[in-house]
């Protein structure tokens, strides 16, 4: 599974960190530190990764298979 976080669309509301919070990360402003980026999730972290993109009142966080 990867997962992206679209830069653009991430407003700093902190819902992805929060259910996530072994799979990402926040900076001092609130917003999540991965954004921008696209990476492969753990294998132990997939229902964390998809538990972030529902809580994404942006819909700024993508998972998908491959
Ligand atoms: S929940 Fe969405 S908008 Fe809020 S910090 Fe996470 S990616 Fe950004």
């Amino acid at each position: 599974m990867f997962i992206s976080i679209e830069a653009g669309r991430c407003m700093g509301h902190g819902r992805c960190y929060a259910v996530a919070e072994r799979l990402l990360t926040d900076d001092d402003e609130g917003f999540v530190v991965e954004r921008g980026q696209t990476w492969e999730v753990p294998g132990g972290l997939t229902t964390e990764a998809e538990a972030a993109a529902q809580a994404c009142p942006e819909t700024a966080i993508v998972v998908r298979e491959s």
